[in-house]
């Protein structure tokens, strides 16, 4: 893997898009563009099962507000750091202005290795940190979600911690809740669903059809998994997927459902039935028509993104290519749908689950999938029109000429005060 720092790819990112901008945003806006408005650092000290205390450094950047509500996940990853985290919270600014909902961006981030301890260490780290979390956050403030390795069940506690703390009810303080504690149908399912529904729209545009696609997924984790499902029910033929320990091939196809069970037995996708094992890198240069990353930042650098054979990259994961390996696949002519839209349905999904607590009237899967849909393909179109009329050179600088520049009109709007 590269060592890219995320943070430098994501002003990078900023700075190739705005030089396309139409109107000129200058330097004073774009310096703001491109920096966190604040970010909270602290350490946690809490209680291990044996009786020691252990600390834990954890973070929260809200990057932009002008927009909304600051809104991103929580992420729990021994390779977390400061930057990390300052790169995903903008990428989450751009990722709501592209699909036009109303949030800034924000995001946090623990440094640990969740697999090295106990549900009930996991639950006391987890309140500890909503305590820190909780004079930032709120449903008009900041609104968490769920990243790598979270899920309902930390979502669940930082609402009560919250809304304990705050004596008060406030599901829509945070959202990837389950459904009990006031979750919206369809969340868990969304970032893969906007994964292929950008994967399909980008093969109709290049007069394709997806359902005779084969496809590979790297990372094999909520996102990866539900593409992979997702994709193979279009009629597509999954070839290859893999998770960290490695990934596996069959140019017959995988039953997707079939390898999360092994997964969800075993512990990982090697060793499933007959197929061929292949590492990582292998399967990201398989000559395959939809390539999808879905695991962590910079899986693609430079030197691999020469080998891509992938006619479609749809990305799942925040990230997953380096700036450089961007530009090979440019030039490559190699269709990127980038990240701040291919994964935006979780955060769209997060959007209404945070409606229907406001609201306190829940809507059913049915209509979270037609809304995803419907938000997802506008925000396609919208792409379209800017990469074609404006001469762009890829989708991903559409994607960033679009969210700049209704994050500029906002702040423009509210105006620079105090
Ligand atoms: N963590 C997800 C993302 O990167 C979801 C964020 C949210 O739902 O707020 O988009």
């Amino acid at each position: 893997m590269a060592e890219e720092n995320p943070f430098e790819s994501l002003q990078e990112q900023i700075d190739d898009a705005a030089s396309y901008l139409p109107s000129d945003v200058g330097d004073d806006v774009l310096t703001r563009l491109k920096h966190p408005e604040r970010v909270l650092e602290t350490n946690l000290t809490v209680d291990m099962d044996d009786g020691s205390l252990e600390t834990f450094k954890a973070f929260r950047s809200q990057f932009n507000g002008d927009r909304g509500p600051y809104k991103g996940g929580i992420r729990y990853h021994p390779g977390v750091t400061r930057d990390e985290v300052k790169a995903l919270s903008g990428w989450m600014v751009y990722k709501c202005a592209v699909v036009d909902i109303p949030f800034g961006g924000g995001k946090g981030g623990i440094i640990i290795d969740p697999d090295e301890y106990s549900a009930d260490e996991i639950e006391r780290i987890t309140r500890s940190f909503a305590k820190e979390l909780r004079p930032l956050i709120g449903e008009d403030r900041d609104v968490p979600a769920p990243d790598v390795n979270t899920g309902q069940r930390e979502m669940n506690w930082i609402k009560n911690t919250y809304e304990t703390l705050e004596n008060k009810t406030e599901p829509g303080v945070i959202t990837g809740k389950d459904l009990e504690n006031g979750g919206s149908e369809g969340r868990v399912d969304a970032t893969g669903r906007s994964t292929v529904i950008a994967a399909r729209e980008a093969f109709d545009y290049l007069g394709e059809d997806i359902s005779e696609a084969t496809v590979a997924v790297q990372g094999y984790g909520n996102a990866g998994w539900i593409t992979a499902k997702l994709v193979d029910e279009l009629g597509a033929t999954v070839v290859a997927v893999s998770d960290s320990s490695g990934g596996i091939y069959d140019e017959s196809g995988f039953d997707p459902v079939a390898v999360k069970d092994f997964k969800r037995e075993t512990g990982s996708v090697s060793g499933y039935e007959d197929a061929e094992s292949l590492t990582n890198d292998e399967l990201l240069t398989l000559d395959v028509d939809l390539l999808v990353p879905a695991a962590l930042e910079n899986a693609i650098d430079e030197e691999l993104a020469h080998d891509v054979k992938a006619d479609v990259i749809s990305e799942a994961a925040n990230g997953p290519l380096t700036p450089d390996a961007d530009d090979v696949l440019a030039e490559r002519d190699v269709t990127v749908i980038p990240d701040i839209l291919a994964n935006a349905g979780g955060v769209t999904v997060s959007y209404f689950e945070w409606v229907q607590n406001r609201q306190r009237f829940y809507w059913t899967e049915e209509r979270v999938n037609e809304e995803l849909e419907e938000i997802i393909v506008d925000a396609f179109d919208d792409l379209v029109e800017a990469k074609e009329t404006l001469g762009l050179p890829s989708f991903r600088v559409a994607a960033y000429v679009v969210a700049i520049q209704r994050v500029v009109d906002a702040y423009t709007g509210n105006g620079n005060w105090p």
